[in-house]
């Protein structure tokens, strides 16, 4: 039988997130050493190149079941073959983060807060990102002078009291960056509120040791928001990280994303919130999938997202419960009867907190929903993605 030995590491070595960084898996013999891959996968990995690239932790890869395809650890970071179908509603920047970015990679689309993407680099780059276009691409990365620049405008804006770090993944930054980063935020008196939204504590908890935890204790309040999307993601390892950063007194909440064959039933979604609150993490979010390129076989109707939350609220502790939203051009939408307005064919129209309607391209294909959604006619005020927006599947990947 054959067996998949992982990397040939110690114990030192292995619990330690430099050396999972240094040793991340992104070639098919390395990957080989993990999984059984598919024809499938063999193909997304080479039809995918240049379009959106693949690496994954040790830690994290060994988390993957090896002989099944439809692990929910491995379809997150494993190119899979539907990635090159096509997608007709899949764009690059769904939300216009680029048209709302003043500055270079600091998105200001609400009034009082912004969301500063430090680095382009994940510890893993999960198949169905919002910001496919830009991570792990070297021109988003942000030299010093570049995050002077963000935080000078962060500076000269007062209304700005909210500042989200993010990426990217501001945790693969050393300890001594990260103190840089939140001092100067610190510095600057309207800035309350200081947020990092990190995957490190599921992808390589390593990452949070106690030298960081002291970090981000000298610069409170911090905030963290983590990204766990599996009940399998909550591991010994996973645990340790959350109760280091708990017992530092860093606020953790967790914002999941609702994935087709990943975690889109009930039970899986139950079992992740309770392993949450379990971890002292509170689920906070549960986001409906993105109009990405290339993910649309990760989308659900959004009528089904509406079934799993009366499934969920009323069967489990309250604050178990995330708020199901989408986010759109025009803020987070939450996607409960008082929003969504009804479903016009193939499109899911709502209105947004800021009043304005947006209709989210949501095709229902097969599914029966319980939840009851008008339909009604498309109002003609209503805002949607742009037809022929850029996407990221070639033609001849296709
Ligand atoms: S860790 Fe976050 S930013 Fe990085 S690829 Fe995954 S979802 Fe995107």
């Amino acid at each position: 039988m054959t067996t998949f030995p992982q990397h040939n590491a110690s114990d030192e070595e292995w619990t330690d997130w430099r050396w999972q960084m240094r040793h991340r898996v992104n070639d098919e013999a390395t990957l080989a050493r993990y999984i059984r891959i598919t024809d499938g996968e063999r193909h997304a990995i080479k039809a995918t190149r240049g379009i959106f690239r693949w690496t994954i932790t040790p830690y994290y890869a060994s988390l993957m079941d090896a002989y099944d395809p439809q692990c929910p650890v491995r379809q997150h970071v494993v190119p899979q073959a539907p990635e090159v179908e096509p997608d007709i509603v899949g764009v690059v920047d769904p939300l216009d983060e680029v048209g709302h970015s003043p500055v270079k990679n600091l998105v200001h689309n609400y009034p009082d807060k912004v969301a500063f993407c430090v680095t382009s680099e994940c510890a893993v780059y999960c198949r169905y990102c919002l910001r496919k276009r830009m991570v792990g691409d070297a021109d988003y990365m942000m030299r010093k002078d570049e995050l002077r620049d963000a935080l000078g405008y962060i500076r000269e804006t007062p209304a700005i009291r909210d500042v989200l770090l993010t990426g990217g993944d501001p945790l693969v930054f050393s300890d001594a960056n990260i103190d840089w980063l939140l001092g100067e935020l610190r510095a600057i008196p309207h800035v309350e509120v200081v947020r990092i939204g990190s995957r490190l504590p599921v992808v390589n908890p390593m990452r949070i040791t106690p030298e960081l935890c002291a970090v981000l204790q000298k610069h409170h309040p911090v905030w963290l928001n983590t990204h766990f999307n599996h009940p399998k993601e909550l591991t010994p390892e996973a645990s340790g990280a959350a109760a280091r950063l708990a017992d530092a007194g860093v606020p953790v909440g967790n914002q999941s994303v609702l994935l087709a064959g990943i975690n889109d039933d009930a039970a899986t979604l139950k079992a992740l919130c309770e392993g949450l609150v379990g971890l002292r993490v509170r689920p906070y979010y549960l986001y409906h999938a993105q109009l990405i390129g290339g993910t649309a076989h990760l989308r659900t109707p959004i009528e089904k997202g509406m079934d799993l939350m009366r499934e969920i609220r009323g069967h489990t502790s309250g604050f178990a419960v995330p708020a199901y939203v989408l986010d759109t051009p025009d803020g987070k939408v939450p996607l409960t009867r008082d929003y969504v307005l009804g479903r016009s064919g193939d499109h899911v129209v709502m209105r947004t907190t800021r009043g304005t309607l947006w209709a989210e391209p949501n095709p229902l294909g097969d599914y029966q929903p319980l939840t009851s959604v008008p339909e009604i006619p498309m109002p003609p005020e209503a805002r949607t993605v742009p037809t022929g927006a850029p996407t990221f599947v070639h033609a001849e990947a296709v």
